[in-house]
């Protein structure tokens, strides 16, 4: 059993781990506070090839490993949880979808311009009726000749307000219900399409977040992307790359939060010495540091079991779940261990315990996951 990683992978880490450091760490703060991430970012992240991490070099793409892109992912979200979700909707659900699923011209067309930054991605699954039971959607997309005519409306749709290229689950068929479900790229600007106000959130304040309506919108029948009829199958095929991501983006803050407690607990002194050499303080880093190691280990297998093509469902799920807890009581106990200076905003873990607070939620809430972990588990 090999647990390290290879010498590229190690490179990929490295390198994400500087430019988080240097260039995003200065700036979270102000992404939280200013509920945005300025596009400059956005086009660094280009040039520097992390908008297209996971596609092949001829669509300007990175061409890395599964295991390469979650470390990175890893990294970001250490420094901005908000940037790291952005970016992993737009890589690992956006790009990835329209590589495997995408026709020819569909590649050709939008893959160059989503490596370079030119358009951001957004994946509309969710519908304000529609959360975990995602297969009771109502948008529907009827087809007129050469074209759909969409209706209905769309939640929580992240990279909502940046992004210029929108995959849209919708039904086709609304008699076959969720087996009526297809996939739609829809371009920004398309008329009909209507993007709401930004969703005002706990956390993860920097990533655009809203609603999408449709009335009447005309999308061509050359956007459907897959089959017709055969986009539950789309989206149950990126649950996997979505779920072990949220968890790099887990490990990330957990790891984040975990180093600022470290580092106030040995400078902060009470009763004449530092906090940390009092038995229930350092218990605290002890379990944190514990349960942050073994987060990172399921994720990175779900993550190595994915890169080598293997079957994850559960892997992921678990990975999911529970980095996703670990994270929750890792920013709790790290705002714990700051006392009073961890309820202000000064001390980055008061974001960390916000940001934290939705990956219990999204990417299938911890009730969906155990679910899907207890379903495997008696199917015999
Ligand atoms: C910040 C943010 C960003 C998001 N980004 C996107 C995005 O980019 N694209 C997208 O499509 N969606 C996105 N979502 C939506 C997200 O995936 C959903 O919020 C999530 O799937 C839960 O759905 P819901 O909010 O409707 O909750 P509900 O499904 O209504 O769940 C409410 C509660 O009931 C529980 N519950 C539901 N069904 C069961 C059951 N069968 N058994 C036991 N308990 C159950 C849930 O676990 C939860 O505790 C985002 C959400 C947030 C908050």
């Amino acid at each position: 059993m090999d647990f390290e990683l290879s010498e590229e992978q190690k490179m990929v880490k490295e390198a994400a781990a500087d430019f988080a450091k240097n260039t995003l760490l200065p700036k979270a703060q102000e992404f939280d506070e200013k509920e945005e991430i300025p596009t400059e970012i956005y086009q660094q992240l280009a040039d520097l090839g992390y908008l297209g991490m996971l596609l092949p070099e001829e669509y300007g793409g990175s061409n890395l490993d599964f295991v390469s892109y979650i470390c990175a992912m890893e990294e970001f979200a250490k420094a901005s949880a908000a940037l790291m979700i952005s970016i992993s909707v737009h890589n690992s659900l956006i790009c990835d979808a329209i590589l495997n699923f995408g026709t020819p011209e569909q590649k050709k067309k939008y893959l160059p311009l989503l490596a370079s930054g030119k358009i951001i991605g957004a994946y509309s699954l969710t519908e304000p009726g529609a959360g975990t039971d995602a297969g009771s959607l109502r948008t529907t997309a009827i087809l007129q000749g050469d074209h759909y005519l969409m209706n209905g409306t769309k939640a929580f749709v992240t990279n909502g307000g940046i992004a210029g290229l929108f995959m849209v689950f919708v039904l086709t068929k609304p008699e076959l219900k969720s087996k009526g479900i297809s996939c739609l790229l829809v371009e920004k600007g398309t008329l009909g399409m209507s993007i709401g106000v930004k969703e005002k959130k706990m956390g993860l304040k920097g990533s655009d977040t809203r609603e999408l309506s449709f009335a009447d919108c005309k999308v061509p029948r050359a956007n459907l992307l897959g089959q017709e009829n055969n986009g539950f199958k789309v989206a149950l095929s990126l649950l996997n790359s979505g779920r072990v991501g949220v968890g790099a983006q887990c490990v990330g803050i957990a790891q984040a939060a975990y180093e600022e407690a470290l580092k106030y607990s040995k400078e902060r002194v009470q009763f004449g010495q530092p906090i940390c050499n009092f038995q229930a303080i350092a218990f605290k880093l002890a379990d944190m540091v514990t349960q942050i190691d073994a987060a990172r280990l399921l994720v990175y297998r779900a993550a190595h079991l994915k890169s080598t093509g293997k079957k994850c469902n559960i892997e992921a799920s678990m990975a999911k779940l529970f980095s996703s807890e670990v994270a929750n009581r890792v920013v709790n106990e790290a705002v714990q261990i700051h006392g009073g200076y961890g309820y202000m905003k000064e001390y980055a873990v008061e974001r960390y315990f916000r940001d934290a607070r939705v990956t219990e939620i999204y990417e299938g809430t911890s009730e969906a996951q155990r679910i899907v972990i207890s379903r495997e588990l008696l199917k015999d």
